[in-house]
Protein backbone atom coordinates (compact mmCIF):
# COMPACT_ATOMS: atom_id res chain seq x y z
CA UNK A 1 0.00 0.00 0.00
CA UNK A 2 1.37 3.53 -1.39
CA UNK A 3 0.43 7.17 0.51
CA UNK A 4 1.37 10.46 -0.84
CA UNK A 5 3.55 12.43 1.52
CA UNK A 6 0.68 15.00 1.39
CA UNK A 7 -1.73 12.46 2.49
CA UNK A 8 0.25 11.76 5.47
CA UNK A 9 2.37 14.45 6.56
CA UNK A 10 3.57 14.12 10.35
CA UNK A 11 1.30 16.26 12.27
CA UNK A 12 3.96 17.13 14.87
CA UNK A 13 5.99 19.03 11.43
CA UNK A 14 3.24 20.91 10.61
CA UNK A 15 2.52 21.81 14.03
CA UNK A 16 5.80 22.78 15.18
CA UNK A 17 7.13 24.42 11.91
CA UNK A 18 9.03 26.91 13.45
CA UNK A 19 9.90 25.67 16.31
CA UNK A 20 13.07 27.44 18.04
CA UNK A 21 15.62 25.15 18.86
CA UNK A 22 16.24 21.66 17.54
CA UNK A 23 15.73 19.93 20.97
CA UNK A 24 18.58 17.79 20.15
CA UNK A 25 22.02 18.25 19.66
CA UNK A 26 22.33 18.59 15.43
CA UNK A 27 25.94 19.00 15.23
CA UNK A 28 26.32 16.02 17.38
CA UNK A 29 24.25 14.44 14.76
CA UNK A 30 25.28 15.98 11.57
CA UNK A 31 28.85 14.37 12.60
CA UNK A 32 27.81 11.31 12.66
CA UNK A 33 25.11 11.25 10.02
CA UNK A 34 25.40 12.63 6.14
CA UNK A 35 22.70 14.73 5.06
CA UNK A 36 22.23 12.44 1.82
CA UNK A 37 21.19 9.71 3.85
CA UNK A 38 17.76 11.29 4.49
CA UNK A 39 17.44 12.55 0.59
CA UNK A 40 17.89 8.88 -0.30
CA UNK A 41 14.27 8.31 0.72
CA UNK A 42 11.75 9.05 -2.18
CA UNK A 43 9.24 8.33 0.10
CA UNK A 44 7.13 6.01 -2.16
CA UNK A 45 5.66 4.25 0.49
CA UNK A 46 7.10 0.55 -0.66
CA UNK A 47 8.56 -0.03 2.70
CA UNK A 48 5.41 0.48 5.15
CA UNK A 49 3.76 -2.84 4.74
CA UNK A 50 7.13 -4.42 6.07
CA UNK A 51 7.39 -2.40 9.01
CA UNK A 52 6.15 -3.77 12.69
CA UNK A 53 5.08 -0.62 13.97
CA UNK A 54 2.87 0.52 10.90
CA UNK A 55 1.29 -3.01 10.66
CA UNK A 56 0.65 -2.78 14.10
CA UNK A 57 -0.31 1.12 14.59
CA UNK A 58 -1.71 2.12 10.59
CA UNK A 59 -0.06 5.43 11.90
CA UNK A 60 2.35 6.91 9.09
CA UNK A 61 4.55 8.81 11.89
CA UNK A 62 5.28 4.90 12.92
CA UNK A 63 6.33 3.83 9.10
CA UNK A 64 9.97 4.36 8.12
CA UNK A 65 9.26 6.72 5.80
CA UNK A 66 7.43 8.73 8.26
CA UNK A 67 10.04 8.71 10.71
CA UNK A 68 12.87 9.35 7.90
CA UNK A 69 10.34 12.50 7.34
CA UNK A 70 10.23 13.65 11.19
CA UNK A 71 14.45 13.05 11.29
CA UNK A 72 15.01 15.16 8.19
CA UNK A 73 12.28 17.86 9.92
CA UNK A 74 14.42 18.44 12.60
CA UNK A 75 17.78 18.45 10.87
CA UNK A 76 16.45 20.68 8.38
CA UNK A 77 15.12 23.21 11.52
CA UNK A 78 11.71 22.58 10.51
CA UNK A 79 10.37 20.53 13.79
CA UNK A 80 11.42 20.49 17.43
CA UNK A 81 12.08 17.24 18.97
CA UNK A 82 8.44 17.20 20.64
CA UNK A 83 7.06 14.72 22.93
CA UNK A 84 5.35 13.15 19.85
CA UNK A 85 8.26 13.22 18.14
CA UNK A 86 10.45 10.98 20.76
CA UNK A 87 7.33 8.68 20.82
CA UNK A 88 7.17 7.94 17.20
CA UNK A 89 11.06 7.24 16.74
CA UNK A 90 11.31 6.03 20.10
CA UNK A 91 8.63 3.09 18.84
CA UNK A 92 10.70 2.33 16.45
CA UNK A 93 12.41 -1.52 16.69
CA UNK A 94 15.34 -0.60 14.39
CA UNK A 95 14.12 -4.01 13.08
CA UNK A 96 15.67 -2.60 9.58
CA UNK A 97 12.74 -4.43 7.72
CA UNK A 98 12.83 -1.28 6.21
CA UNK A 99 15.84 -1.40 4.55
CA UNK A 100 15.41 -4.80 3.01
CA UNK A 101 12.21 -3.01 1.32
CA UNK A 102 13.24 -0.31 0.02
CA UNK A 103 14.30 0.03 -3.68
CA UNK A 104 16.16 2.97 -3.33
CA UNK A 105 18.83 1.65 -1.00
CA UNK A 106 17.86 3.59 1.89
CA UNK A 107 20.24 2.49 4.96
CA UNK A 108 17.54 3.46 7.40
CA UNK A 109 19.87 2.10 10.07
CA UNK A 110 22.58 4.70 9.45
CA UNK A 111 19.67 6.86 10.20
CA UNK A 112 17.92 6.02 13.16
CA UNK A 113 20.57 4.73 14.82
CA UNK A 114 22.73 7.75 15.88
CA UNK A 115 19.30 10.01 15.80
CA UNK A 116 18.29 7.44 19.04
CA UNK A 117 21.67 7.91 20.08
CA UNK A 118 21.25 12.10 20.12
CA UNK A 119 17.51 11.54 21.32
CA UNK A 120 19.18 9.43 24.48
CA UNK A 121 21.53 12.44 25.23
CA UNK A 122 19.22 14.86 25.30
CA UNK A 123 16.41 13.17 27.58
CA UNK A 124 15.69 14.77 31.12
CA UNK A 125 12.71 14.43 32.92
CA UNK A 126 9.91 12.07 31.76
CA UNK A 127 11.77 11.40 28.44
CA UNK A 128 14.21 9.45 30.50
CA UNK A 129 13.95 6.10 30.97
CA UNK A 130 13.54 4.55 34.09
CA UNK A 131 16.85 4.95 36.41
CA UNK A 132 16.46 1.20 36.96
CA UNK A 133 16.68 0.27 33.21
CA UNK A 134 19.59 3.15 32.78
CA UNK A 135 21.83 1.51 35.64
CA UNK A 136 20.88 -1.85 33.77
CA UNK A 137 21.99 -1.10 30.40
CA UNK A 138 24.87 0.83 31.41
CA UNK A 139 26.57 -1.10 34.42
CA UNK A 140 24.66 -4.93 34.21
CA UNK A 141 23.98 -6.25 30.95
CA UNK A 142 27.48 -5.38 28.96
CA UNK A 143 29.40 -7.32 31.66
CA UNK A 144 29.05 -11.33 31.41
CA UNK A 145 30.16 -12.04 34.42
CA UNK A 146 28.07 -9.62 36.32
CA UNK A 147 25.66 -11.00 34.58
CA UNK A 148 25.86 -14.44 35.84
CA UNK A 149 26.43 -13.46 39.36
CA UNK A 150 23.48 -11.54 39.06
CA UNK A 151 21.34 -14.30 38.23
CA UNK A 152 22.56 -16.71 41.00
CA UNK A 153 19.56 -15.26 42.84
CA UNK A 154 16.85 -16.23 39.87
CA UNK A 155 18.86 -19.75 38.96
CA UNK A 156 18.01 -20.29 42.44
CA UNK A 157 14.23 -19.01 42.40
CA UNK A 158 13.59 -21.60 39.27
CA UNK A 159 15.66 -24.60 40.67
CA UNK A 160 13.44 -24.48 44.02
CA UNK A 161 10.34 -23.10 42.75
CA UNK A 162 10.26 -20.09 44.45
CA UNK A 163 10.24 -17.93 41.53
CA UNK A 164 6.63 -19.82 39.68
CA UNK A 165 5.28 -20.12 43.12
CA UNK A 166 5.72 -16.38 42.98
CA UNK A 167 4.50 -15.86 40.10
CA UNK A 168 1.32 -18.19 40.18
CA UNK A 169 0.57 -16.08 44.38
CA UNK A 170 0.91 -12.76 41.87
CA UNK A 171 4.04 -11.46 43.99
CA UNK A 172 6.21 -10.76 40.86
CA UNK A 173 3.63 -8.04 40.18
CA UNK A 174 5.32 -6.40 43.34
CA UNK A 175 8.25 -5.87 41.80
CA UNK A 176 9.75 -2.68 39.27
CA UNK A 177 8.17 -2.74 36.00
CA UNK A 178 11.71 -3.24 34.08
CA UNK A 179 12.19 -6.14 36.69
CA UNK A 180 9.29 -7.82 36.01
CA UNK A 181 10.03 -8.07 32.99
CA UNK A 182 13.76 -9.46 33.06
CA UNK A 183 11.76 -12.20 35.59
CA UNK A 184 9.05 -13.17 32.58
CA UNK A 185 11.92 -13.79 30.18
CA UNK A 186 14.24 -15.86 32.62
CA UNK A 187 14.07 -19.63 30.51
CA UNK A 188 12.37 -21.75 32.42
CA UNK A 189 15.53 -24.37 32.65
CA UNK A 190 18.74 -22.98 34.21
CA UNK A 191 21.03 -25.17 35.78
CA UNK A 192 21.65 -23.66 39.39
CA UNK A 193 25.24 -22.61 38.42
CA UNK A 194 26.07 -20.80 35.08
CA UNK A 195 28.73 -23.63 33.34
CA UNK A 196 32.59 -23.65 33.72
CA UNK A 197 33.92 -20.90 30.59
CA UNK A 198 35.26 -22.75 27.54
CA UNK A 199 38.72 -23.75 27.39
CA UNK A 200 40.87 -20.81 25.55
CA UNK A 201 41.68 -23.32 22.77
CA UNK A 202 39.60 -25.99 21.40
CA UNK A 203 41.05 -28.95 18.18
CA UNK A 204 39.40 -29.53 15.52
CA UNK A 205 37.94 -33.18 14.27
CA UNK A 206 39.94 -34.39 11.30
CA UNK A 207 41.78 -32.29 9.09
CA UNK A 208 42.61 -28.63 10.37
CA UNK A 209 40.52 -26.38 7.67
CA UNK A 210 40.48 -22.96 9.82
CA UNK A 211 41.71 -21.04 12.28
CA UNK A 212 38.76 -19.27 14.29
CA UNK A 213 38.05 -16.72 17.30
CA UNK A 214 34.70 -17.28 19.39
CA UNK A 215 33.25 -14.07 20.19
CA UNK A 216 31.18 -15.57 23.22
CA UNK A 217 28.94 -12.24 23.84
CA UNK A 218 27.63 -11.43 27.17
CA UNK A 219 23.71 -11.79 27.37
CA UNK A 220 24.33 -15.32 25.56
CA UNK A 221 27.37 -16.72 27.46
CA UNK A 222 25.29 -15.81 31.00
CA UNK A 223 21.58 -17.08 29.92
CA UNK A 224 22.53 -19.71 27.18
CA UNK A 225 26.21 -20.90 27.48
CA UNK A 226 25.06 -23.89 25.60
CA UNK A 227 24.42 -21.97 22.58
CA UNK A 228 28.33 -21.06 22.69
CA UNK A 229 29.30 -24.87 23.86
CA UNK A 230 27.64 -26.01 20.84
CA UNK A 231 28.98 -23.45 18.30
CA UNK A 232 32.35 -24.18 19.00
CA UNK A 233 31.41 -27.95 19.18
CA UNK A 234 29.81 -27.77 15.69
CA UNK A 235 33.29 -25.45 14.71
CA UNK A 236 35.75 -28.32 15.53
CA UNK A 237 33.66 -31.02 13.90
CA UNK A 238 33.65 -28.51 10.59
CA UNK A 239 37.85 -28.75 11.07
CA UNK A 240 38.23 -25.65 12.87
CA UNK A 241 40.56 -25.03 15.66
CA UNK A 242 38.20 -22.46 17.48
CA UNK A 243 39.75 -20.18 20.46
CA UNK A 244 38.31 -18.61 23.59
CA UNK A 245 39.41 -15.15 23.21
CA UNK A 246 40.59 -13.64 26.76
CA UNK A 247 39.75 -10.03 27.18
CA UNK A 248 36.89 -10.24 24.78
CA UNK A 249 34.02 -7.47 25.92
CA UNK A 250 30.36 -6.81 25.04
CA UNK A 251 30.23 -5.82 21.45
CA UNK A 252 28.97 -2.56 22.45
CA UNK A 253 25.35 -2.56 21.07
CA UNK A 254 23.85 -2.14 24.56
CA UNK A 255 25.60 0.84 25.67
CA UNK A 256 25.38 2.68 22.37
CA UNK A 257 21.50 2.15 21.88
CA UNK A 258 21.07 3.41 25.20
CA UNK A 259 22.87 6.57 24.28
CA UNK A 260 26.19 5.79 25.65
CA UNK A 261 28.41 6.09 22.45
CA UNK A 262 31.47 6.70 24.61
CA UNK A 263 30.94 3.55 26.68
CA UNK A 264 30.36 1.70 23.08
CA UNK A 265 33.38 3.05 21.99
CA UNK A 266 35.21 1.74 25.41
CA UNK A 267 34.05 -1.71 24.64
CA UNK A 268 34.69 -1.76 20.67
CA UNK A 269 38.27 -0.91 21.46
CA UNK A 270 38.80 -3.09 23.94
CA UNK A 271 37.48 -6.56 21.26
CA UNK A 272 39.95 -4.59 18.69
CA UNK A 273 42.93 -4.95 21.60
CA UNK A 274 41.80 -8.74 22.65
CA UNK A 275 41.59 -10.19 19.16
CA UNK A 276 44.76 -10.90 17.04
CA UNK A 277 42.93 -10.62 13.70
CA UNK A 278 46.89 -12.09 12.14
CA UNK A 279 46.34 -15.39 13.74
CA UNK A 280 42.21 -15.49 13.12
CA UNK A 281 40.48 -16.68 9.42
CA UNK A 282 37.36 -15.67 11.19
CA UNK A 283 36.22 -14.13 14.10
CA UNK A 284 32.67 -16.33 14.77
CA UNK A 285 29.56 -14.58 16.27
CA UNK A 286 25.74 -16.85 17.42
CA UNK A 287 23.91 -13.84 18.00
CA UNK A 288 22.62 -12.09 14.81
CA UNK A 289 22.16 -8.48 17.01
CA UNK A 290 25.73 -8.56 18.14
CA UNK A 291 26.99 -9.81 15.11
CA UNK A 292 25.50 -6.58 13.36
CA UNK A 293 26.96 -4.53 15.57
CA UNK A 294 30.23 -6.30 14.97
CA UNK A 295 30.04 -5.69 11.31
CA UNK A 296 29.38 -2.02 11.52
CA UNK A 297 32.64 -1.14 13.77
CA UNK A 298 33.98 0.45 10.24
CA UNK A 299 30.85 2.39 9.74
CA UNK A 300 30.71 3.42 13.69
CA UNK A 301 34.15 3.93 14.11
CA UNK A 302 35.36 5.76 10.60
CA UNK A 303 36.42 9.08 11.73
CA UNK A 304 38.41 7.37 14.81
CA UNK A 305 42.27 7.52 14.94
CA UNK A 306 41.29 2.90 15.48
CA UNK A 307 39.42 3.44 11.70
CA UNK A 308 41.82 1.39 10.00
CA UNK A 309 41.62 -1.70 12.83
CA UNK A 310 37.90 -1.05 12.92
CA UNK A 311 37.83 -1.94 9.23
CA UNK A 312 40.08 -5.19 9.68
CA UNK A 313 37.76 -6.59 12.55
CA UNK A 314 34.40 -5.75 10.72
CA UNK A 315 35.90 -7.55 7.69
CA UNK A 316 36.59 -10.93 9.61
CA UNK A 317 33.25 -11.09 11.39
CA UNK A 318 30.87 -13.73 10.37
CA UNK A 319 27.87 -15.29 11.58
CA UNK A 320 28.13 -19.06 12.17
CA UNK A 321 25.99 -20.10 9.31
CA UNK A 322 27.67 -17.77 7.24
CA UNK A 323 30.68 -18.60 8.13
CA UNK A 324 30.22 -22.60 7.75
CA UNK A 325 28.59 -22.33 4.54
CA UNK A 326 31.39 -20.40 3.34
CA UNK A 327 33.52 -23.10 4.16
CA UNK A 328 31.92 -25.94 3.16
CA UNK A 329 29.95 -27.66 5.71
CA UNK A 330 30.53 -31.67 6.67
CA UNK A 331 27.10 -33.26 6.59
CA UNK A 332 25.98 -34.53 10.15
CA UNK A 333 25.44 -38.09 10.58
CA UNK A 334 22.98 -38.26 13.23
CA UNK A 335 18.80 -37.73 12.87
CA UNK A 336 16.95 -35.58 14.99
CA UNK A 337 12.90 -35.72 14.26
CA UNK A 338 11.09 -33.41 14.37
CA UNK A 339 8.88 -31.01 13.06
CA UNK A 340 10.65 -27.33 13.10
CA UNK A 341 9.70 -24.03 11.70
CA UNK A 342 12.31 -21.36 11.63
CA UNK A 343 12.00 -17.28 12.45
CA UNK A 344 14.26 -14.32 10.74
CA UNK A 345 16.08 -12.74 13.48
CA UNK A 346 16.01 -9.04 12.16
CA UNK A 347 19.54 -8.55 12.55
CA UNK A 348 20.74 -11.47 10.52
CA UNK A 349 18.41 -11.25 7.79
CA UNK A 350 17.49 -7.56 7.45
CA UNK A 351 21.08 -6.12 9.42
CA UNK A 352 23.61 -8.72 7.72
CA UNK A 353 21.47 -10.08 4.78
CA UNK A 354 21.92 -14.03 6.05
CA UNK A 355 18.38 -15.98 4.77
CA UNK A 356 19.59 -18.74 3.56
CA UNK A 357 22.61 -20.22 5.39
CA UNK A 358 20.90 -21.19 8.71
CA UNK A 359 18.30 -23.28 6.46
CA UNK A 360 20.57 -24.39 4.20
CA UNK A 361 22.21 -25.87 7.47
CA UNK A 362 18.96 -27.06 9.25
CA UNK A 363 18.36 -28.83 5.61
CA UNK A 364 21.46 -31.04 5.78
CA UNK A 365 19.85 -33.30 8.91
CA UNK A 366 17.80 -35.41 8.50
CA UNK A 367 14.36 -35.87 10.49
CA UNK A 368 14.09 -32.49 10.34
CA UNK A 369 10.86 -31.50 8.73
CA UNK A 370 11.30 -27.95 8.18
CA UNK A 371 7.92 -26.28 7.76
CA UNK A 372 7.40 -22.33 6.63
CA UNK A 373 6.46 -19.46 9.21
CA UNK A 374 4.12 -16.67 7.97
CA UNK A 375 5.61 -13.10 8.60
CA UNK A 376 9.10 -14.97 9.53
CA UNK A 377 11.01 -11.62 8.50
CA UNK A 378 8.73 -9.70 10.87
CA UNK A 379 9.89 -8.55 14.70
CA UNK A 380 9.21 -10.64 17.35
CA UNK A 381 9.33 -7.49 19.80
CA UNK A 382 12.45 -8.24 21.32
CA UNK A 383 14.65 -6.21 19.47
CA UNK A 384 17.67 -5.81 22.28
CA UNK A 385 16.14 -4.02 24.91
CA UNK A 386 13.20 -2.66 23.32
CA UNK A 387 10.86 -5.17 25.34
CA UNK A 388 12.12 -3.43 28.58
CA UNK A 389 11.73 -0.04 27.10
CA UNK A 390 8.45 -0.25 24.85
CA UNK A 391 7.27 -3.26 26.55
CA UNK A 392 3.41 -2.62 24.90
CA UNK A 393 4.07 -2.57 21.84
CA UNK A 394 6.66 -5.88 22.33
CA UNK A 395 3.82 -7.81 23.55
CA UNK A 396 1.46 -7.13 21.01
CA UNK A 397 4.49 -8.43 18.21
CA UNK A 398 4.98 -11.04 20.68
CA UNK A 399 2.05 -12.46 20.75
CA UNK A 400 1.48 -12.33 16.64
CA UNK A 401 4.93 -14.09 16.46
CA UNK A 402 3.29 -16.54 18.79
CA UNK A 403 0.10 -16.88 17.11
CA UNK A 404 1.88 -17.45 13.64
CA UNK A 405 4.30 -20.60 14.94
CA UNK A 406 1.30 -21.90 16.79
CA UNK A 407 -0.53 -22.09 13.12
CA UNK A 408 2.43 -24.10 11.75
CA UNK A 409 2.31 -27.08 14.03
CA UNK A 410 5.75 -27.08 14.60
CA UNK A 411 7.24 -28.19 17.93
CA UNK A 412 10.53 -26.93 17.59
CA UNK A 413 11.33 -22.90 16.79
CA UNK A 414 14.44 -22.46 15.75
CA UNK A 415 16.13 -18.50 15.93
CA UNK A 416 19.61 -16.98 16.15
CA UNK A 417 19.35 -14.34 18.24
CA UNK A 418 19.60 -15.44 22.25
CA UNK A 419 16.53 -12.26 22.89
CA UNK A 420 14.46 -13.01 19.90
CA UNK A 421 14.80 -16.96 21.82
CA UNK A 422 13.53 -15.91 24.93
CA UNK A 423 10.86 -13.40 23.71
CA UNK A 424 9.58 -16.31 21.59
CA UNK A 425 9.43 -19.04 24.42
CA UNK A 426 7.55 -16.68 26.97
CA UNK A 427 4.71 -15.52 24.51
CA UNK A 428 4.45 -19.13 23.25
CA UNK A 429 4.37 -20.39 27.07
CA UNK A 430 1.80 -17.96 27.74
CA UNK A 431 -0.23 -19.64 25.10
CA UNK A 432 -0.07 -22.55 26.82
CA UNK A 433 2.62 -24.57 24.52
CA UNK A 434 4.93 -26.54 24.77
CA UNK A 435 7.67 -25.83 22.29
CA UNK A 436 10.95 -25.84 22.21
CA UNK A 437 13.03 -22.79 21.08
CA UNK A 438 16.42 -23.34 20.29
CA UNK A 439 18.98 -21.58 18.62
CA UNK A 440 20.05 -23.20 15.06
CA UNK A 441 23.37 -24.81 16.14
CA UNK A 442 21.78 -26.21 19.37
CA UNK A 443 20.28 -28.66 16.50
CA UNK A 444 23.11 -28.82 14.29
CA UNK A 445 25.30 -30.06 17.58
CA UNK A 446 23.02 -32.92 18.12
CA UNK A 447 23.15 -33.81 14.39
CA UNK A 448 26.70 -33.89 14.68
CA UNK A 449 26.92 -35.69 17.90
CA UNK A 450 29.41 -35.78 20.37
CA UNK A 451 32.56 -35.23 19.46
CA UNK A 452 35.63 -37.97 19.39
CA UNK A 453 37.30 -39.23 22.37
CA UNK A 454 40.25 -37.25 22.61
CA UNK A 455 39.08 -34.03 21.19
CA UNK A 456 39.14 -31.12 23.80
S1 LIG B 1 12.50 4.25 2.84
FE1 LIG B 1 12.67 3.49 0.74
S2 LIG B 1 10.77 2.33 0.41
FE2 LIG B 1 10.46 3.63 2.23
S3 LIG B 1 9.49 5.49 1.43
FE3 LIG B 1 11.72 5.87 1.50
S4 LIG B 1 12.45 5.32 -0.53
FE4 LIG B 1 10.40 4.42 -0.34
S1 LIG C 1 13.48 -0.26 11.56
FE1 LIG C 1 11.68 -1.62 11.65
S2 LIG C 1 10.22 -0.57 13.03
FE2 LIG C 1 11.78 0.95 12.43
S3 LIG C 1 10.90 1.99 10.65
FE3 LIG C 1 12.17 0.32 9.83
S4 LIG C 1 10.76 -1.41 9.60
FE4 LIG C 1 9.74 0.09 10.94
Amino acid sequence: MSHSVAEHEPAEVTESGNANGAGIDLKWLSDRVEYGLYQDCVHCGLCTASCPTYVMTGDENDSPRGRIYLMRAVVDGRASVTEKVRHHLGLCLDCRACETACPSGVQYGKLIEPFKVALEISADGDDRPPLLLRILLRHLFPYANRMKWALIPARIGMKTGLIPIARSLGLTKLLPKTLQRMEEMLPPSMPLLPPAPLPEKLEPVGKKRATVALFTGCVTDAMTPETNSATARILQHNGCEVHVVAGQACCGAVSYHSGDENGAKAFMRANLNAFDLSKYDAVIINAAGCGAMLKDYAHLMHHDPEAARAAAFTAKVKDITEFLVELGPVKPANRVEAKLTYHDACHLCHGQQIRNQPRQLLGMIEGLSIVPLEETEICCGAAGTYNLSQPEMSRRLGRRKAEYIDATGASVVAVANIGCQMQIRYYLDERGGSHEVVHPVELLDRAYGPLPGGTA
